[in-house]
């Protein structure tokens, strides 16, 4: 067991092996073959890698923080199997019509800190050097460890949550539903002024802005998570939509060729 500082909380002391992303979203994700191994497409080498767990750090969090963290885990875990048995997001959706949306009951406020948990979690993690949180690490580490939200929480973040709907395409042994896969780390994008961090999980795209600068034009239809509310309103618009998956589906179709 590692000994070192806890990037969440700051203590000395020993450390344990966190799950970057939840471990349990493995059992949410498409398996690609009998084995139940789950399929990772790398968008830089184009590379289809079948992996049995996510990636986890040994030194970057307390058990205390890890256990805190998991809580919000356990949130999103059932607000994600509300959202993939939500009736209607596999009816075909047209890129013409005005968008449909999916409302999920859940406690934002929650969802919320798992998302910002779950970037904490990445930007302590030294593999993922680009994806520093810089003075937002401390300020995010204690709404956590607060539990809560402050009023002013928009000056330092905000998050958009946008459905896909069900797309299937043919992938090596049979139909895949491209919105039950998933990109284990988030990208870092700069849109603007913006810094925006970007998942896309199980046909949920979440996006996250960070600091005061506003949202780039084409995300400012999109609502952010309320706190203090008790569900939240998705969006659901065609897959095709998002660039991220659209280009993951292209590598693999290209590394398929190659296997
Ligand atoms: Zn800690």
């Amino acid at each position: 067991m590692a000994i070192g500082v806890c990037k969440m909380c700051g203590d000395h002391g020993p450390l344990i092996r966190a799950h970057l992303i939840p471990d349990q979203l493995l059992k949410r994700m498409v398996p690609t073959d009998p084995r139940k191994t789950h399929v990772s497409v790398s968008i830089s080498t184009g590379k289809l890698k079948r992996k049995q767990t996510l990636e986890s750090d040994s030194e970057i969090l307390c058990a205390k923080c890890d256990h805190l963290l998991g809580l919000y885990d356990e949130k999103f875990l059932r607000f994600v199997d509300a959202w993939l048995s939500t009736p209607g997001r596999d009816e075909i959706v047209a890129r013409d019509v005005p968008a449909r949306t999916a409302s999920i009951d859940c406690d934002p406020a929650a969802i919320k800190l798992f998302i910002l948990g779950t970037l904490i979690r990445f930007s302590a993690s030294s593999r993922y050097p680009n994806l520093s949180l810089g003075p937002y690490m401390k300020v995010f580490s204690n709404w956590l460890q607060a539990k809560s939200i402050p009023q002013d929480y928009r000056r330092y973040a905000s998050a958009v949550m946008i459905g896909m709907a069900t797309h299937w395409v043919d992938g090596n042994e049979r139909k895949i539903d491209l919105s039950q896969m998933a990109r284990q780390g988030p990208t870092l994008c700069r849109l603007g002024q913006a810094y925006i961090y970007m998942f896309e999980l199980l046909g949920l795209l979440i996006l996250i802005k960070i600091g005061k600068a506003p949202w780039p034009e084409s995300f400012r239809s999109y609502s952010d998570i309320l706190r203090d509310r008790s569900r939240i309103d998705l969006p659901i618009i065609p897959f095709d939509t998002s660039l991220v998956f659209r280009n993951a589906f292209e590598a693999a179709r290209e590394s398929r060729q190659l296997d």
